[in-house]
């Protein structure tokens, strides 16, 4: 890739897309713009999409003065990078005065080469469960109606079949397709407040999938975990989905479901996505045969961690408890570490996480693309500008982690216990 023939991409009103004929592509962070090189680049992957953003126009780089430049009569464009993908910059823009937030996305920038699209991203996982070319929505909807007649009145199925038609989400998708992680929603209620949360929101930003409505019974529950069990190869159970409120709110119920799966099969990986707010609670899930926790965190410092969950009735430090549940119980934990260029890699959060992961024995980093406004995330934390414009870049942070911790695993999707047991059996114990 020749470094002058790369070009930034801006949009018109209709929302048709256009490389500019004279700037480069620019790259944001933390409100500070930045020039995109070739290194920083990669094709974008297949099922990313690109978007116009309202009320934002493009900022590039003018190639020969390296200033940049603001394009007012266009709008900003950028990449929803495919899942598996962790963004590095966000695209730069400048805001117009009265913007409103941006929806629940994530932002990355892009750029056009020799007719090609590329965005500022790394590819953290090679899994391709969530690429939606990989998806026959002909088949999904054949298989919901064959799965009706087979579950009868079970009211997770019906459920499970809006997320998968309505709202495309891809575990509802794929445990139609028979594949793969089934989701398994339960709670309707929460007790955070996360900014970016897409089940729930109060004001002007608009929510994208709706929570569940009721608490499905053990037996419901575990009617669909042990089919799928059984047609699944690795197959995975996770509690604790986009559609629902924390899971751990609703413990007993899952604490039979899993008592019921277990009861008949040992098979499969039951895993848990949570925020971590209940440790007692996981413990005893663990006691009934959970094996593997995917807790999340935007940031290993309290003080940010709090400002974007706004915790209800907990604290960090029952966050911190539930990670040592895990590791004390024998179990597999993540974190669902919500990345946002800019503050995810600035030294002072790295070096957070660093002794974080010591200090509690994290087995693996799950790098999500935090979908939220990239500049508004900024104000809503208060993040000093001196931090934000001390940072290392994703790629390097990564790099840094992987010498650091070697046995860490690093990934985009929950692994199944066949593939963390392997991992284990392969590396002495931390
Ligand atoms: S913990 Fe999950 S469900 Fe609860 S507010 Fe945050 S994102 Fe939403």
């Amino acid at each position: 890739m020749k470094d002058g023939s790369v070009r930034l991409l801006t949009a018109d009103a209709k929302g048709r897309i256009f490389a500019s004929p004279r700037l480069a592509p620019a790259g944001m962070k933390a409100g500070v713009f930045f020039r995109l090189s070739p290194e920083n680049l990669i094709r974008l992957p297949a099922g990313s999409q690109l978007f116009r953003l309202p009320e934002r126009r493009p900022v590039g780089c003018d190639p020969e003065t390296g200033s940049f430049v603001t394009t007012s009569d266009a709008f900003a464009v950028a990449a929803f990078a495919a899942p598996g993908y962790t963004l590095t910059h966000n695209a730069a823009y400048a805001e117009d005065p009265k913007a409103g937030p941006l929806p629940l996305f994530s932002y990355g920038a892009c750029a056009e080469y020799k007719g090609e699209f590329y965005t500022a991203a790394v590819k953290v996982d090679t899994d391709r469960r969530h690429d939606s070319t990989l998806i026959d929505m002909g088949k999904v909807k054949k298989n919901i109606e064959k799965f009706k007649k087979i579950f009868g009145k079970n009211r997770l199925v019906r459920h499970l079949a809006g997320c998968a038609v309505v709202y495309g989400c891809p575990n509802a998708q794929n445990f139609f397709l028979r594949r793969y992680e089934a989701p398994l929603p339960v709670s309707p209620s929460c007790n955070a407040a996360c900014a970016g949360c897409i089940s729930y929101q109060s004001g002007a930003i608009h929510c994208s999938q709706p929570r569940i409505k009721f608490v499905p019974t053990p037996e419901e529950i575990a009617g669909i975990a042990l089919f799928h069990i059984g047609h699944v190869k690795d197959p995975i159970l996770s509690f604790g989905q986009g559609c629902e409120g924390e899971p751990l709110l609703q413990g007993k119920t899952i604490e039979r479901a899993i008592r019921l799966i277990r009861m008949e099969s040992g098979n499969g990986t039951i895993n848990i996505n949570t925020n971590g707010s209940r440790p007692k609670t996981l413990e005893r899930l663990f006691d009934a045969g959970l094996d593997a926790a995917r807790i999340s965190l935007n940031s290993a410092q309290e003080r940010y961690y709090s400002a974007y969950y706004r915790p209800q009735n907990y604290s960090f430090k029952d966050v911190m408890d539930s990670v040592k549940t895990v590791k004390a119980k024998g179990g597999f934990v993540s974190l669902n570490y919500l990345t946002m260029p800019g503050f995810t890699d600035s030294r002072k959060e790295i070096g957070s996480l660093v002794s974080l992961i010591a200090r509690l024995r994290i087995d693996m980093i799950q790098w999500r693309n935090l979908n939220y406004d990239p500049l508004l995330y900024f104000k809503k934390l208060r993040v000093p500008g001196r931090e934000s414009a001390d940072t290392a870049g994703i790629a390097e942070e990564m790099d840094r982690l992987k010498r650091r911790f070697p046995k860490l695993m690093m990934g985009y999707f929950n692994p199944s216990k066949e593939k963390f047991s392997l991992r284990a059996a392969a590396s002495p114990r931390r």
